[in-house]
């Protein structure tokens, strides 16, 4: 024998069925759609956090290059028309050098004032006949020409003709008295070249080295050299510079920037250009014109480099690195164009350190996930109460259907025969008190029948409109089987069927609703009788076991296969439908027992064989 507890409903396989379906088609496919969306938003994080990080430091860039923008606008505006102040202004770094629009351009040949002088001529005349007058003559001009560019010259002559005489000693004497402190200190000559600057480079090539003098003379050249308040022409001044460097190792701080100044006259023009870092015709070298249009800063491309990137540095970091590369330079990540006043540079940054744009990646991928799973959750919530009232209301239809086919099945047969019944006793003529007695037996045991059925509809209307409603009280084990046998006495009484009732005296009181206990072993009784061919041997039992007062019917019938153990339970179920046709019944039964009995907080267990007979038991526990 097997056991089988409940239940479900009759009918429900297809809504369930249904509501399966409705699971897969309106949750399942949302839900995977959902996997999908995030799966995807996911994959693209990466890409997202990293253009968004890219955005950020775009933002960085722009700021970059307004700082660079604003730093040249500045540059151009602090730079000094004065060529006195190219040392001052190279020192200071604003510029690697400097050329001035006008003053750099060389000037045009004056005309030689000394050309249709007689003593000058006559001068000239001596020297070129090697005469040892010559120096004397040239001396005299010096000494009476207020001119310091006439007096120069005549002393340069001077010191030309003492020399092509032989006499070193009486030249550098002559440089002495007219080039370091005289009147022709300050001469110039025909091209505009202070005369004293080279006849003191001169005097320093005469001189030997361990001289006295010497160190003294190297230090006055120096420092005029070094002096650009003297109208020292740039070109006469980088020749004198670099003679002095090979000369005495001078170091001169502006040679340099005189180089490239003298570079870019070689090649390029003194003329102002466009605002802003432009391309000058030396390579590697750029201009700034200043705002005033007359100066030209010349920055050499490490020069520009540098001063941008006392910008970058500050706002690299080591996760991220700006740089910033000249025109026709490929930078390396993204780049930005520097801004009107940079034309072509560009700045540009790479990522060194990709955890941050990984961090980021995961942050939001933990967000679109819980995101996700909330609208999963949702759509599951909501899938799962449409489902519900989807099978509700199938369950609802399904048993309007069954209620309906029963009611009509069960009350045709009872009233059909008690009304052929009835119709034969009105058709004899005379009554035979026998025969109506028997027929009135018959018709009272139809009534019987009916009134059970409609119990049992009405309490299964109650239970599914939730409206049963339980008395528990104190209730004597031996009273229910007592009631529930002697409603049923009549039918038990039949000649064929031999009932036994065995109540264990003393059971302890239950808590349950006894009319309630009443219809839960009717059912069972009638069951027992219904489903128990000739020979019916049903027995009624009441006992306790192990704080539990259990009922068993029991009968020796047709049984009932072990896989109909949980189906018999369910609402409309019927194994054999043929069979309860002659029988009656509507598969409602078992339904209430279980019903009932699991509202008593308990099961009923079913231990049954096809044509083995049937035991059913409802536990039930004591009342404390
Ligand atoms: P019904 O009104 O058809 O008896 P029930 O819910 O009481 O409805 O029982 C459901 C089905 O279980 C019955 O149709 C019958 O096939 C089977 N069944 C119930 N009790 C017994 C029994 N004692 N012996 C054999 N079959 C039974």
């Amino acid at each position: 024998m097997q056991f089988g507890t409940r239940l479900g409903s009759a009918g429900q396989d297809r809504s369930t069925w249904m509501a399966v379906l409705f699971l897969v088609v309106a949750v399942l496919a949302p839900t995977a759609c959902v996997f999908w969306f995030m799966n995807d938003a996911a994959r693209n994080q990466a890409d997202a956090a990293r253009m968004s990080l890219t955005e950020a430091y775009r933002g960085q860039m722009r700021f970059l290059r307004d700082n660079l923008e604003s730093f040249w606008q500045k540059r151009a505006a602090d730079l000094s028309d004065s060529p006195v102040d190219f040392r001052k202004m190279v020192m200071a770094g604003l510029a690697d050098s400097v050329v001035y629009v006008n003053s750099d351009v060389p000037p045009a040949l004056a005309a030689d004032p000394l050309s249709d002088r007689a003593d000058w001529r006559s001068a000239e005349a001596l020297e070129s006949r090697n005469a040892s007058a010559a120096p004397a003559a040239y001396a005299a001009i010096a000494k009476a020409d207020s001119d310091p560019s006439v007096a120069a010259r005549a002393a340069q002559a001077q010191v030309r003709s003492l020399l092509r005489a032989g006499q070193k000693a009486d030249a550098l004497q002559a440089i002495r008295e007219n080039f370091v402190t005289g009147r022709a200190a300050k001469g110039t000559d025909l091209q505009g070249r202070l005369i004293a600057a080279d006849e003191r480079m001169l005097a320093l090539q005469l001189m030997n080295a361990r001289d006295r003098p010497y160190t003294a003379a190297v230090e006055h050249l120096s420092s005029l050299l070094n002096d650009y308040h003297a109208a020292i022409p740039p070109a006469q001044r980088l020749f004198l510079m670099g003679q002095l460097r090979t000369l005495a190792h001078v170091d001169f701080p502006t040679y340099e920037a005189e180089r490239l100044r003298a570079q870019f006259l070689e090649v390029d023009s003194a003329q102002p250009g466009e605002p802003g870092i432009q391309a000058s015709r030396v390579p590697g070298v750029w201009k700034l014109t200043a705002k005033t249009g007359r100066v030209i800063a010349l920055y050499r491309t490490e020069t520009v480099l540098a001063s941008a990137r006392s910008f970058l540095d500050r706002q690299n970091s080591s996760s991220v690195r700006f740089a910033i590369t000249p025109p026709g330079s490929a930078g390396a990540g993204e780049s930005f164009s520097a801004g009107p006043l940079l034309p072509g540079w560009q700045i540009s940054f790479s990522l060194l350190d990709t955890k941050a744009v990984d961090d980021l990646a995961r942050q939001r991928t933990v967000s679109y996930f819980w995101v996700g799973y909330l609208v999963i959750a949702a759509i599951a919530v909501t899938g799962l109460m449409v489902g519900q009232s989807f099978r509700r209301q199938a369950r609802l239809a399904h048993l309007k259907t069954d209620l309906v086919a029963a009611v009509s099945h069960e009350l045709k047969t009872p009233l059909a025969s008690m009304r052929v019944l009835v119709d034969s006793l009105l058709e004899d003529a005379e009554f035979n008190p026998r025969k109506t007695r028997e027929y009135l037996e018959l018709i009272a045991g139809e009534n019987t029948r009916l009134t059970r059925l409609m119990e049992n509809f009405l309490t299964f209307s109650r239970i599914e409109r939730n409206r049963q409603r339980f008395a528990f009280a104190e209730t004597k084990p031996a009273d229910v089987v007592q009631a529930a046998v002697n409603a049923m006495r009549d039918r038990l009484q039949a000649p064929d069927c031999h009932l036994r009732v065995d109540v264990t005296p003393e059971l302890p009181v239950l808590n349950a609703d006894q009319d309630a206990l009443v219809t839960v072993l009717l059912n069972l009784l009638d069951n027992a009788f219904k489903y128990t061919r000739e020979d019916k041997r049903i027995s009624i039992h009441a006992y306790s076991q192990d704080g539990h007062v259990v009922f068993a019917v029991e009968d020796n019938g047709i049984g009932i296969p072990a896989r109909e153990h949980k189906r018999i339970f369910r609402r409309f179920y019927q194994i054999d439908r043929r069979l309860t046709r002659e029988t009656g019944g509507c598969g409602l039964g078992l339904s209430i027992v279980d019903f009932i009995v699991r509202a008593h907080g308990s099961e009923v267990r079913v231990q049954s064989e096809a044509g083995a007979g049937s035991a059913f038991q409802v536990l039930l526990p004591c009342a404390s």
